[in-house]
């Protein structure tokens, strides 16, 4: 019986010798293969995490590192395909001086080399995230590529159609869109961005810029070339123009670099900015309307207004216009508050708790003397009970006493509260004017005009007397005001977006709520009788300013519904006359059309 272990004895001495060196011969082909596949393994390996770090160093912006890391893989594969592939992708995505014959000259190269594909850059997809990003300069170029790689690719073909719409080139962009709807057959997302580009080609413009609701403010003309405007002047100062010979100016000017092939929506709602604009009438001036708890504004009017598709045409006669049309009054007028700054100083005597029930009742004379001065009321009010009704008449004499006992510290201290510090800028994306305050009093009457918001270094912008306002409104948070809600590429990317955040701590709950309650009492049985509502509880101040010799500015900052208030506004009449009897009846014909 033969059992496997009697296999050997079937094969002689030669044989087994024979068998030895086979063996010998086969381990050292084994180990000088294996050395050669750990060598080519090695290289290979090195390679691929080279390319790798290349990419991954170009996705964080570290172009040094990626240069490093190509560099390497490149002495593994010179002039491979590959390689020129991943240098055309970093010339593209730094955007050095040149980049673009870089990048192109580059990819040229890898598609000489049959470059099928790169197995780290999916070049439809980096094309997808540039549209996404807006930069569609970029995007052509990596498109172009991506493209001349795989031309049958139905979503390369898709963003081709949006690169093309981005560059207002429509009946181009239609023409690639059905060609990606015959790749991807039946795709829904091609068949309504087809109809929507359709419908924007027989309208023969391009919108770009929206109200909240999508109305268009700005558009471009597919034909000439040129924006119009449908809002022409209702948003005129906000939305801007495009003029080759005068320049940009607006948002027009503000967000130049993010208009190209973009959709910017704005918080502005054109509907509330009509009847804001009724409101005014033909009175010089602005009204800002704010949402008090986001800081949105919805509208922002500024009188007198101009046509910005006629800036050209109308040069010489916007230039000579002694009201200056293009000015921006709502963000960039400048002017003094007068009584609406007693907001401000009853808010700091108020949280201060400065007590001040003993200085009543008194009996206002029309002016009290401070010091030899003679300092002015706007009338004589005669009993004035207490700090209620000295707010309710706008009492000059009674808040100047009181800021006596408040002291010029915490008045300043307030002021810098409501966002009137040195270093207080209110962020937007047009710009806005710095208000500003006399934040060292060192006189009893400095002290005296400022809490009634008088003197030189007292001005305010009509955006940031809304704000006052709207911190009452909310709890004593003064949000940020926002214009621009968002920003969406080609593709309906998000690329900006706009979060509410507080911009200032004004005051305390208690006392914004202390505040609304003089403010409810101040429209419905004070000095702002002219703004009362039936339906709602209108929360409001009014002030004067400027001279009667020179003409008065009237204010009125308001807030409705008191009790849930939706809008914070404000109404500035330039040389319109006193704050109660011009500004107020404005408040009343604005907040009656805006909460209907
Ligand atoms: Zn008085």
């Amino acid at each position: 019986m033969k059992t496997p272990w009697d296999k050997g004895s079937l094969f002689g001495p030669h044989r087994r010798r024979e068998r030895g060196l086979k063996r010998l011969g086969r381990a050292a082909i084994i180990v000088v293969a294996a050395g050669v596949i750990a060598w080519l393994i090695r290289d290979q390996a090195g390679f691929v995490v080279a390319v790798y770090e290349g990419k991954r160093a170009v996705d964080r912006h570290d172009f040094a590192a990626a240069r490093e890391a190509f560099q390497r893989a490149w002495h593994v594969r010179p002039q491979s395909a590959l390689m020129y592939d991943c240098a055309g992708f970093l010339a593209l995505q730094e955007q050095a001086k040149g980049w673009k014959n870089a990048a192109r000259g580059n990819y040229i190269q890898a598609r000489e080399r049959r470059l099928r594909s790169n197995f780290l850059i999916n070049h439809v997809k980096e094309a997808r995230r540039l549209l996404d990003a807006g930069r569609y300069e970029q995007a052509e170029t990596e498109l172009e590529h991506a493209l001349l790689l795989s031309p049958r690719n139905a979503t390369a073909n898709l963003l081709q159609g949006h690169l093309l719409y981005a560059q207002g080139r429509l009946a181009k962009a239609i023409e690639q869109y059905q060609k990606a709807l015959t790749l991807a057959y039946g795709s829904a997302e091609i068949q309504s961005t087809l109809a929507r580009v359709q419908e924007a080609k027989s309208k023969g413009s391009i919108p770009y810029i929206l109200d909240r609701n999508g109305a268009v403010l700005a558009a471009l003309d597919v034909t000439s070339r040129l924006p119009t405007y449908p809002s022409d002047f209702l948003t005129a100062q906000l939305v801007g123009y495009r003029s080759s010979s005068h320049g940009y100016a607006g948002l027009e000017a503000a967000l130049e670099d993010k208009l190209g092939g973009n959709v910017v929506t704005l918080t502005i709602d054109v509907g509330l900015q009509r009847i804001a604009d009724a409101a005014l009438g033909w009175q010089k001036g602005s009204i800002v309307v704010l949402n008090p708890q986001t800081g949105e504004i919805l509208a922002a009017v500024s009188h007198p207004s101009f046509r910005p598709s006629l800036v050209d045409k109308n040069w010489g006669r916007i230039m000579d216009n002694q009201n200056e049309p293009l000015k921006n009054r709502a963000m960039e007028g400048l002017y003094e508050p007068g009584s609406i700054a007693k907001i401000i100083t009853s808010a700091a005597i108020m949280e201060t708790k400065t007590d001040v029930t003993s200085l009543y009742p008194f009996k206002c004379k029309g002016y009290v003397m401070i010091g030899n001065e003679t300092f002015w009321d706007w009338k004589r009010h005669n009993m004035i009970p207490s700090f209620s009704e000295a707010f309710n008449q706008s009492c000059n004499v009674g808040i100047a006493r009181m800021v006596h006992r408040l002291g010029a510290a915490s008045l300043i201290q307030f002021l810098r509260s409501f966002g009137f510090s040195e270093d207080d800028h209110i962020p937007l994306d047009l710009p806005v004017a710095k208000s500003k305050a006399p934040l060292e009093l060192e006189s009893q009457t400095a002290l005296a005009s400022a809490a009634i918001g008088l003197g030189r270094g007292f001005r305010i912008t009509p955006l940031h007397a809304a704000m006052l306002a709207a911190a009452v409104a909310n709890g004593g948070v003064m949000m940020s005001p926002i214009l621009v809600k968002e920003v969406r590429s080609v593709t309906g990317a998000v690329i900006r977006t706009a979060a509410p955040h507080p911009y200032k701590i004004a005051m305390k709950k208690e006392t914004a709520a202390a505040l609304t309650k003089y403010m409810v009492d101040f429209v419905h049985s004070g000095i702002g009788r002219k703004a009362r509502m039936i339906r709602y509880q209108v929360a409001g101040k009014t002030g004067t300013s400027g001279s009667s010799k020179h003409g008065l500015n009237g204010w009125f900052i308001c807030f409705a519904p008191a009790n849930k208030p939706e809008l914070a506004a404000a109404i500035l009449c330039e040389n319109g006359g006193a704050g109660h009897a011009v500004a107020a009846p404005l408040a009343q014909r604005l907040l009656s059309e805006a909460l209907k």
